[in-house]
């Protein structure tokens, strides 16, 4: 038989920041074409997870591995590794001062050394998926906050990535602009894409994820289907946590 590689894997991660221990231990996998949504009160590390999972943090200890190749090995190109993680922040940094077409292209051309035709061919295709090709010369200020999103979808999509992590992607959105953003982000999970979400939207998590996985105080207090986690949690730090949230 031959091996499957998780899409992530992750292995008593630890990580600090001075004195204070904000990851303690995180231990779990992502199989590909699975979406994970981590839910959580601030502060519990879900973001540190997401930043250690394409080294934007450097873990303490511990290991992480996505499609099978360690990231936290020492000879690891990590480079070439993280590329093949796209991440969309809660913030969307769009360039300003270019277009949207621009915006999803620069990354191709300087990271992946596309060339121009390929690149804003490849920048339609995905301004397209995420219903936007309309956009392509409009600049970000002429953009909805909604609309700003999907264009760093798309710019992350852009890069061709096997998994696509997200962090909070509609919580500085307009609540108007959010369902246009989460049915992007459901379309991305109908066909396939591997997703790990950080999110405080509970109709997405249940409907969409595969599993959730519940953290608080750097630890997974509760991971599995979300009927279990979100519809039957049996931890009193979940329940109370759903109580707040839901
Ligand atoms: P969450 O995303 O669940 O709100 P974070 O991962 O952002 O949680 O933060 C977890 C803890 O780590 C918080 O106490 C936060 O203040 C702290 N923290 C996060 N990033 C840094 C950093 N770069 N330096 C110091 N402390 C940090
Ligand atoms: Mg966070």
């Amino acid at each position: 038989m031959t091996p499957v590689n998780h899409a992530v894997e992750i292995r008593d991660l630890h990580k600090h920041f001075g004195r204070l221990e904000v990851l303690r231990g995180i231990d779990f996998t992502v199989e590909p074409g699975q979406v994970v949504c981590v839910i959580g009160p601030s502060g519990s590390g879900k973001s540190t997870l997401l930043r250690c999972v394409n080294l934007l943090e450097q873990p303490t200890s511990g290991k992480v591995f996505v499609e099978g190749v360690e990231l936290t090995h020492i000879d690891v190109d990590i480079d070439a590794a993280r590329r093949r993680v796209g991440m969309v922040f809660q913030q969307f940094n769009l360039f300003p001062h270019m277009t949207v077409l621009e915006n999803v292209t620069i990354a191709q051309r300087r990271v992946l050394k596309r060339g121009k035709a390929e690149s804003e061919r490849i920048a339609r295709e995905n301004l397209d998926r995420v219903g936007l090709s309309e956009k392509a010369d409009s600049y970000p200020a002429q953009l909805s906050g909604g609309q700003q999103q999907r264009v760093a979808i798309a710019r992350a999509l852009a890069m061709s990535p096997s998994l696509m992590l997200f962090d909070e992607p509609t919580s500085a959105l307009d609540p108007e602009l959010v369902g246009d953003v989460l049915t992007v982000m459901r379309k991305l999970a109908e066909e396939g894409m591997t997703m790990l979400v950080v999110t405080h939207e509970m109709a997405f998590a249940r409907d969409v994820a595969d599993r959730v996985v519940f953290m608080d105080g750097g630890v997974i207090v509760e991971d599995g289907p979300p009927d279990q986690v979100i519809g039957a949690p049996q931890h009193e730090r979940t329940k109370s946590f759903l109580r707040r949230v839901l």
